[in-house]
């Protein structure tokens, strides 16, 4: 673990971000990773740009971090900016590489666990899955 990886994850995950319900919200979705228990649901108000965004929920410290640091990050991006920008996280955590991802970097230190993984991705899909305006929930063991 780098310290890049330590102070972002500590920090984003004592103080979340964007935590709670959003006033004006017009898309939601929840994402559970019933391996290690994290359930969140972001809520999002969204047309041609991300507006705003929120997450709420439990999880472990790299769940609400992810979330966390993904609130900031899609903010005023428009829905096929975030989508992009969902696909370079995945290869992030994956291990590829994150130039100019900015604190997002941090993400890669969950690469060599897949079970972390899973944690760091959970609400990026439910990022997804709002974007889609899909109903039900995600989960990472479907
Ligand atoms: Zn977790």
């Amino acid at each position: 673990m780098n310290d890049l990886y330590q102070k972002t994850i500590v920090d984003h995950a004592r103080r979340p971000r964007n935590f709670g319900q959003l006033a004006g919200a017009n898309r939601s979705a929840q994402g559970v990773n019933p391996l290690c228990g994290d359930e969140i649901t972001v809520h999002l108000s969204a047309s041609d740009r991300i507006e705003a965004v929120s997450f709420e929920g439990a999880g472990c410290a790299v769940c609400l971090a992810s979330a966390s640091l993904m609130t900031l990050a899609v903010s005023g991006l428009s829905p096929a900016e975030a989508g992009r920008l969902v696909q370079r996280v995945r290869e992030l955590v994956a291990g590829g590489d994150g130039a100019n991802l900015g604190d997002l970097q941090a993400l890669q230190g969950v690469s060599p666990f897949p079970a972390r993984q899973k944690c760091a991705l959970l609400a990026w899909r439910a990022l997804e899955a709002a974007l889609a305006g899909e109903a039900a929930a995600v989960s990472t063991e479907l």
